[in-house]
């Protein structure tokens, strides 16, 4: 299962706090992480495996919204800043309207992401 996580500036922190709240599950489940580049190098000082594409800003976020739409990604977390301004806002809504076009489940919260998560643990 392939997981992308993305976090804009402000939320890069919570992104990796959230995660080793979680680590549990990445390290119980089969879960490949995929995320936007800044977001992968932190994610990455923090000791989980991911596979970095581009910066979201250069494109990062498409590469991702194209993955989705390929059905190589079955769920997107993504933790956006909603208190900021994004150059690459298209990009943004891009990802998002292809995870509705292609029902795959997206979480913009850590409430929200724990509780995909737990669905998976279910499993
Ligand atoms: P980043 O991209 O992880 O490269 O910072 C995230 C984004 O802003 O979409």
């Amino acid at each position: 299962m392939e997981i992308a996580i993305i976090a804009h500036d402000g939320k890069k922190a919570e992104m990796v706090q959230f995660l080793n709240e979680q680590k549990e599950i990445f390290h119980k489940s089969e879960i490949t992480l995929v995320s936007t580049g800044t977001t992968g190098s932190k994610v990455e000082k923090a000791g989980f495996a991911v596979t970095k594409l581009l910066s979201g800003p250069l494109g990062g976020d498409a590469q991702i919204a194209s993955r989705v739409a390929e059905g190589l990604c079955d769920m997107v977390i993504f933790f956006r800043d909603p208190l900021e301004k994004h150059p690459h806002e298209p990009d943004i809504f891009m990802l998002m309207r292809l995870c509705d076009v292609h029902d795959v489940p997206l979480a913009t919260n850590p409430a929200t992401a724990a509780r995909l998560l737990a669905s998976i643990d279910a499993f």
